[in-house]
């Protein structure tokens, strides 16, 4: 029986986490997954501070590739300082050789940067391989929004199912606890091992694996024709994935509803910017209640308008990815903390991302935008009070003060 390569690909807070994660489950399930992780990180130099414990006298202050000092010391020094990775995650520069020969990819990096990851990739994978995206953000084009789940599915060929929760990064890695939620739903021929081969098994005389047409994650033909798992792989069916990702400090919730995981957790970042933005004008915890209550009502509305076929209520009300994400995201996330910090100092929420975060990314801004631009184009923006007004925030043509009055019939 072969077993499964793991690539996770990005490297940043969360992406050094979720390295983690599949690295310990890995090494924990020799049966079913081949030990080493690689782990594609967009290459950079660091220079290591005189006092840190990694400072190499022969190397002085001289910037190191981030790759090497990954390697050599089992940290990300500069996304993930102070936590211990394990040995068995390899940090590759080279995205095609990361990907090379992997059944699991994780995609796990800021959202305006996957369309690149992607074209480099696209025909470098394996024609079978699965994938689950870890990103937080919509992908907005002429022709809609698309889930970046679908959007790589579509891409590279391949299922690509989503993973969102109440997911601080810096908590997880601490080994604190939390849950998540993962959407995987592939069609039933990634499970079947009947005797008798049925559509999607390989050909018992030929060998030749077969591609099915599936539905997306609005319930609609898919454009890609997915090619089976070979049967000689363990099934890359939710039992797999929850065995990847359970840790006893990260308790995995399997779901079918991809389209309400990806949205929550991009929709998610919007509302996070106007707790963010109250906060600073120290409104205290009733008016952050009211922003979380009406962004949950503004997540389902939008996610029941356009992704209606298949979304579920409950993901966004009961889920991790729903309700919990929106709540911690509003309480110590990236993105509130950048508002609240922009309001206090009268700067704008990208200075405060570049002057605060070392190089990590807020998805809110760019999600703002782009989510105003498809509302726009529709003639929705009134519907969408709470969005619309945290794009006209960041674009300097609303004021927070005007919040109260802009949500009076929400
Ligand atoms: P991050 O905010 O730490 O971003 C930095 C990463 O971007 C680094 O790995 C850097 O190398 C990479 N990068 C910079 N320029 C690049 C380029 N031109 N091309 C490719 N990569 C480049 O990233 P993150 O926290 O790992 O976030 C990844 C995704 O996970 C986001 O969608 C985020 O919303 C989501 N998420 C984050 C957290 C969290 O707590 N950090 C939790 C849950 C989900
Ligand atoms: P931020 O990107 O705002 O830190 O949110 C992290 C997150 O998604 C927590 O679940």
């Amino acid at each position: 029986q072969k077993k499964h390569k793991v690539t996770i690909v990005g490297s940043g807070n969360w992406g050094s986490t979720i390295a983690k994660i599949l690295a310990e489950n890995t090494r924990a399930n020799a049966d079913l997954f081949e030990e080493e992780v690689q782990m594609w990180v967009f290459e950079e130099e660091v220079s290591i501070p005189k006092d840190s414990k990694y400072y190499d006298e022969a190397a002085g202050d001289k910037p190191q590739k981030l790759t090497e000092v990954i390697n050599k010391h089992h940290e990300n020094v500069k996304y993930l300082p102070g936590i211990a990775l394990p040995s068995n995650i390899v940090a590759n520069p080279d995205i095609r050789d990361a990907v090379k020969g992997s059944t699991i990819l994780i995609f796990n990096l800021p959202h305006q940067f996957i369309g690149n990851v992607c074209k480099q990739i696209n025909g470098h994978i394996l024609p079978y391989a699965r994938g689950i995206s870890c990103i937080k953000g919509v992908n907005v084009t002429d022709d809609g929004v698309s889930l970046f789940s679908e959007w790589i599915g579509d891409g590279l060929g391949i299922y690509c199912g989503a993973l969102s929760g109440a997911n601080l990064a810096r908590e997880i890695a601490a080994e604190k606890w939390s849950e998540t939620t993962i959407a995987y739903d592939p069609p039933a021929m990634d499970y079947s091992r009947a005797p008798t081969p049925r559509t999607g098994s390989p050909n018992p005389t030929t060998g030749e694996i077969p591609e099915i047409q599936h539905t997306d994650a609005r319930g609609r033909a898919s454009k890609t024709k997915l090619t089976a798992v070979p049967s000689d792989y363990p099934p890359l069916d939710q039992d797999c994935f929850r065995t990847l990702f359970h840790r006893p400090y990260f308790h995995v919730q399997l779901v079918s509803d991809v389209a309400g995981v990806s949205l929550s957790g991009a929709l998610k970042n919007v509302v996070a910017l106007a707790a963010g933005f109250v906060d600073g004008r120290g409104w205290g915890d009733n008016a952050k209640a009211a922003i979380m209550r009406i962004g949950l009502m503004e997540m389902v509305k939008f996610g029941k308008e356009f992704f209606g076929e298949t979304v579920q209520t409950a993901t966004f009300t009961e889920s991790s990815a729903g309700v919990a994400d929106l709540i911690t995201s509003c309480s110590g996330g990236r993105n509130f903390r950048c508002a609240k910090i922009s309001v206090e100092k009268g700067i704008s929420v990208q200075e405060v991302e570049k002057q605060e975060l070392n190089g990590q990314k807020i998805q809110g801004t760019t999600t703002a935008e782009e989510v105003n631009s498809f509302l726009k184009a529709r003639g929705l923006e009134s519907e969408y009070p709470l969005f619309t007004a945290v794009n006209d925030i960041l674009h300097g043509k609303r004021q927070v003060d005007e919040i109260p009055n802009l949500m009076s019939d929400s």
